[in-house]
This record gives C-alpha cells, sequence and structure tokens, in this order.
C-alpha cells in the first residue's frame, strides 16, 4: 500500500487565501483589520524564523501585524506591562508571546496576564478549561491544524482508536480533547508508556508530537492508519546541511499508513495559517460581528 500523502503545504495555503477573502469582506463590511501582536524576547534562531514567516503571512492576509523585540535580558515585570498595554489596545485583537522564555521570566505568570479573548495561542487557563469542557474556545494552532488534517481524509472520527503521543499543553492535551469532542476513543502515550509499538499498532489514527527524529517506524502502524506528524527535528546530513525530519519513519511508514503527513510541508505550514484565523475569530468577537466563514 502507498499511503495517500496529506498535503498540508497546499491545504494551509488554501486556507490562508480562505482567511484573506474573510479579511476583505470585513475590513470592507466593519472597517475592521485585524491585528495581532507578537512578542519576542531574545534571539532563538528557531523563533526568529518563525517569526519572520508569521509577519509575512499576516500582512499577506490583510491583517495587521505589531512586532515586540525584548533584550534577553528584560525583567518579567516589564513584560507584564507590555501585555497590560496591549490587552487593551483597540487595534491588537489577537496577542502572542513567543515561547520559550528566558529563565528569569515565569513564563505561565505571563499566559496568565494575556487577555483570553486575545489568546490567540489558546493556551491561557480559561481557553484550556473551556476547551477541556467542549466549550467554545480558541484552540491552540497546531492542534487545531492537526485536526484540520486528519479530517481532510476522516471526515468523521466518531468510534475510531486515536493515539497521541507526547502530553505536552501546546500539542498532546488540546488533541485529546478535540479528538473526544470528534468522538474518537483516545489514549494519550509518552515516555512512561509500556510497549509503545503494540499499543500503536491497535489505532486506527496515530498523532505523534514527541520531538525524537523517525521514533515511529513502520511496524507501529496499522495497515490503512491516518498518521499525522507533528513533529520537527532538526538534524546535521552528511551532506554538512541541516534537514528537518518528522517523530515518523516517512519512509517505511509511507508503504503501511492510509493517509500520513510529510515533514516538512505536513503540519508545519497550518501552525501559521491556524493563528490567522484564531486572530480573525478574535477580532470579530472582540468587535461583537458574527463569526467568520472559516
Ligand atoms: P514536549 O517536549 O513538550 O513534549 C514531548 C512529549 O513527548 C512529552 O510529553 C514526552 O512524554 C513525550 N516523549 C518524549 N520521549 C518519548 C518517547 N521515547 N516515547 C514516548 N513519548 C515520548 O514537545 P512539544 O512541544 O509537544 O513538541 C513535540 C514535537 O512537535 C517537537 O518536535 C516540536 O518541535 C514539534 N512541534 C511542532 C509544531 C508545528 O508547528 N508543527 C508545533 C509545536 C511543536
Amino acid at each position: 500500500m502507498t499511503a495517500t500523502i496529506i498535503d498540508g503545504k497546499a491545504i494551509a495555503e488554501e486556507l490562508r487565501a480562505r482567511v484573506a477573502a474573510e479579511v476583505a469582506r470585513v475590513s470592507a463590511a466593519h472597517r475592521l483589520v485585524p491585528g495581532i501582536a507578537v512578542v519576542q524576547v531574545g534571539h532563538n534562531p528557531a523563533s526568529e524564523v518563525y517569526v519572520r514567516s508569521k509577519t509575512r503571512q499576516v500582512a499577506a492576509a490583510g491583517m495587521r501585524s505589531f512586532d515586540h523585540r525584548l533584550p534577553e535580558d528584560v525583567r518579567e515585570a516589564e513584560l507584564l506591562a507590555l501585555l497590560a498595554r496591549l490587552n487593551t489596545d483597540a487595534a491588537v485583537h489577537g496577542i502572542l508571546v513567543q515561547l520559550p522564555l528566558p529563565a528569569q521570566i515565569d513564563a505561565q505568570k505571563v499566559i496568565d496576564a494575556i487577555d483570553p479573548a486575545k489568546d490567540v495561542d489558546g493556551f491561557h487557563p480559561l481557553n484550556v478549561g473551556r476547551l477541556a469542557t467542549g466549550m467554545p474556545v480558541m484552540i491552540p494552532c497546531t492542534p487545531l491544524g492537526c485536526m484540520m488534517l486528519v479530517n481532510r481524509v476522516r471526515p468523521s472520527l466518531a468510534g475510531l482508536d486515536a493515539v497521541v503521543i507526547g502530553r505536552s499543553n501546546v500539542v498532546g492535551r488540546p488533541l485529546l480533547h478535540l479528538l473526544l469532542a470528534e468522538s474518537a476513543t483516545v489514549t494519550i502515550a509518552h515516555s512512561k508508556t509500556h510497549d509503545l509499538p503494540a499499543l500503536c499498532r491497535r489505532m486506527d489514527l496515530l498523532f505523534a508530537a514527541i520531538g525524537q527524529p523517525a521514533l515511529v517506524k513502520a511496524d507501529w502502524i496499522k495497515p490503512g492508519a491516518t498518521v499525522i506528524d507533528v513533529g520537527i527535528n532538526r538534524i546535521a546530513a552528511a551532506d554538512g546541511k541541516t534537514h528537518i525530519v518528522g517523530d515518523v519513519d516517512f519512509a517505511q511508514a509511507r508503504d503501511i499508513a492510509g493517509a500520513i503527513t510529510p515533514v516538512p510541508g505536513g503540519v508545519g505550514p497550518m501552525t501559521i495559517a491556524c493563528l490567522l484565523v484564531n486572530t480573525l475569530r478574535a477580532a470579530c468577537v472582540i468587535s461583537h460581528l458574527p463569526a467568520p466563514a472559516v
């Protein structure tokens, strides 16, 4: 069997075009231009690439981007003061603080300080609780993107067995609630799980959010399963260049899975596209407009 490749790059491009069309509509009809503030502390090279790409895509969608760069040694109080200003800034509908933060800053305190209505990452405890109790909510971008990808090949997940490998607040835990909301039967696996290959082999859906290059092998996968690879691992190859690989051994897995996301070009592009979706949705909620059609 050769798996269907779920083309996240193309799906993200379609999604960005739909967001841009809705932004054009709300700007024309309501003079509303959605705006996102991106706060970056220090100079993490991976964050730099991500923030640049974010700024470009926000502009391409017709939204405003407000970039705030703070020095590596910024005091926590200064960052909290900036967030307090952004919370009350009417031009800002979404606030994103790039993680990780330097050691002198308590990341949870920072997340707690963001107005939940502007929390486009969906990390504020209020949004986490709303997601866990099945209420309408700002859904974290990467898990939202994963669900859009899986739904392309499996429009209904009801009754399917799903495993999520990884229990982070950013990916694994929100995925648990999103999958439950679609009536899948969900198992969360992690570094202490016994016999992970045997567990995975029973699953119709496999989500890998681990951060270990090619950990998931072909013989972990049930024939025909849908595999969503969230991993982004940078490895130095023999040619001296850095390559990005996922958590799944793609070359082997594609011969057994029914559908699979590649890395790069799978979940990655969906994350920023979903950030645009969340910013547009936040702008509409804050402005008391109906939800946008994305
Ligand atoms: P994390 O380090 O916070 O969590 C990793 C999880 O994997 C932990 O829950 C841990 O228990 C589990 N784990 C570690 N080793 C394991 C093992 N041997 N067997 C089973 N479970 C194991 O990571 P994260 O932030 O959730 O990110 C996971 C991966 O997803 C990383 O590669 C990250 O770069 C990537 N990521 C990608 C995007 C995207 O936009 N595509 C967004 C966020 C994270």
